[in-house]
């Protein structure tokens, strides 16, 4: 393709259904098929909603998968980006980054951890995790082969390690060799996993676990579950890491999810929502675990100023604006709503679940009802949800989002389950 053809305008009337159409061959072209993509084409968002190129407007309780928490076009964050664009958008990390220095502090100062390491992505702040539970097994406790524990249903990211430290076949399948010292166990099961640490007899390193369990299928953290590993980490030298890459930064209703469940983790991460949608991802960890010295972890792009700016802006408008307190009273409101819906329509659909702005709506199992085939329905009438596996439908609006917006929604949920019935 000509450099011309790559710059071409886009032209939305008067054939902007033909256009749409035109650019997502030239997109299924040139672009590698890793997602099953919807045929729309979002061109522009404010606040909650979306507009395809065809004019069609959608309310979006996707928010870019949990990431846009202050949903599309927010004018802080716009000034926030724009005005550190114009600044100093890169530098290496061989230099002193102010705003990373108080985006780490921020972070420190509003949870239980000490230090922050910046990346991209939540797959890479998993990663930094992982590395740093491994080297504080080596120099701290000499656990020359050590295993971490991890969930079955969980979701840590797509790299090799954490694929592997994923416990859903289905990510794995076709890209073994995997990763030695992984050790899977069922989520919110005690039993299984004392039982699991008793059996590999001391080197076991570290506990990743999601606090709400997202992709898996919205599932949150049984409290006395969580309290009772955080009493068995004491005892027996073994890390805490929680996985706050899609629950963190005030979508449970608390700023982090972990305080939910009464419990600190030793390390956690942090991604989706932490830019607002631009790329950036931490690994956070207490003092007493912070191993890693000059040469141990790197990142070209982490922390650079520009992903900093929009994280202290994120951190910023959630405390000014009240939206971690938002995210609890529409949760609520959703939950109930959804919980309603469930009574109304007993065949379809089984319960609802979740903490502040993330949400399942638990379809029943013994119907031919997917979880894509009903977000497919609510798409065509103007909402954007997201399934978590093939029967759980997930609602993570934009943390800005108003009452009347949640009332939307559920109508909109209500008009495509009588559409399917
Ligand atoms: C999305 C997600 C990840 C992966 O984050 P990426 O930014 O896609 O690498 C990891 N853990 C959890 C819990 C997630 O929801």
């Amino acid at each position: 393709m000509s450099p011309e053809a790559l710059v071409q305008p886009v032209s939305l009337q008067p054939t902007a259904q033909h256009q749409a159409s035109t650019e997502a061959e030239q997109f299924d072209a040139h672009v590698m098929t890793t997602y099953a993509r919807f045929p729309v084409v979002l061109e522009r968002g404010e606040g909650c909603r979306v507009w395809d190129t065809e004019g069609r407007e959608y309310l979006d309780f996707v928010a870019g998968i949990a990431t846009c928490a202050l949903g599309h076009a927010h004018p802080a964050l716009i000034d926030a980006v724009s005005q550190q664009m114009r600044k100093l958008h890169h530098v290496s990390n061989l230099y002193y980054i102010p705003e990373q220095g108080q985006l780490a502090q921020w972070l420190v100062e509003h949870s239980c951890a000490d230090r922050a390491f910046f990346c991209n992505s939540g797959a890479e702040a998993n990663e930094a995790a992982i590395k740093l539970a491994r080297k504080y097994a080596h120099i701290q406790r000499g656990i020359s082969e050590p295993v971490i524990i991890t969930a079955l249903a969980s979701f840590h990211g797509r790299t090799l390690a954490t694929i592997t430290a994923t416990g859903q076949p289905k990510y794995q399948k076709n890209f073994d060799p995997l990763m030695p010292g992984f050790h899977y166990v069922p989520y919110n099961d005690l039993a299984a996993l004392e039982a699991a640490v008793e059996a590999l007899e001391g080197r076991v390193c570290a506990i990743l676990l999601e606090a709400l369990q997202g992709e898996g299928g919205v599932r949150p953290g049984d409290r006395a579950y969580f309290q009772r590993i955080r009493e068995l980490c004491n005892e027996k030298g073994i890390l805490l890491i929680l996985d706050e890459v899609q629950v963190g930064m005030g979508r449970s209703g608390k700023l982090w999810g972990y305080e939910n469940l009464g419990i600190e983790p030793d390390i956690f991460t942090s991604a989706k929502a932490l830019g607002g949608g631009v790329p950036i991802g931490a690994m956070l960890c207490k003092e007493f675990c912070n191993v890693f010295g000059p040469g141990d972890h790197a990142s070209t792009f982490g922390g650079n100023p520009l992903a900093c700016a929009a994280g202290l802006c994120v951190a910023q408008t959630l405390v000014s604006d009240g939206l971690i307190e938002n995210a609890a009273e529409r949760g609520a409101q959703l939950q109930a709503g959804l919980n309603e819906l469930v009574s109304r329509f007993p065949n379809l659909l089984d319960h609802a679940r979740g903490w502040g702005l993330i949400q399942g709506l638990v379809l029943k199992e013994d119907n031919g009802l997917t979880a894509p085939a009903l977000v497919k329905t609510a798409l065509e009438q103007g909402l954007l949800l997201v399934p978590a596996g093939p029967k759980v439908v997930r609602f993570v609006p934009p943390l800005i989002v108003t009452a009347e917006e949640i009332d939307r929604a559920l109508t909109i949920v209500a008009e495509a389950l009588t559409a399917i019935v």
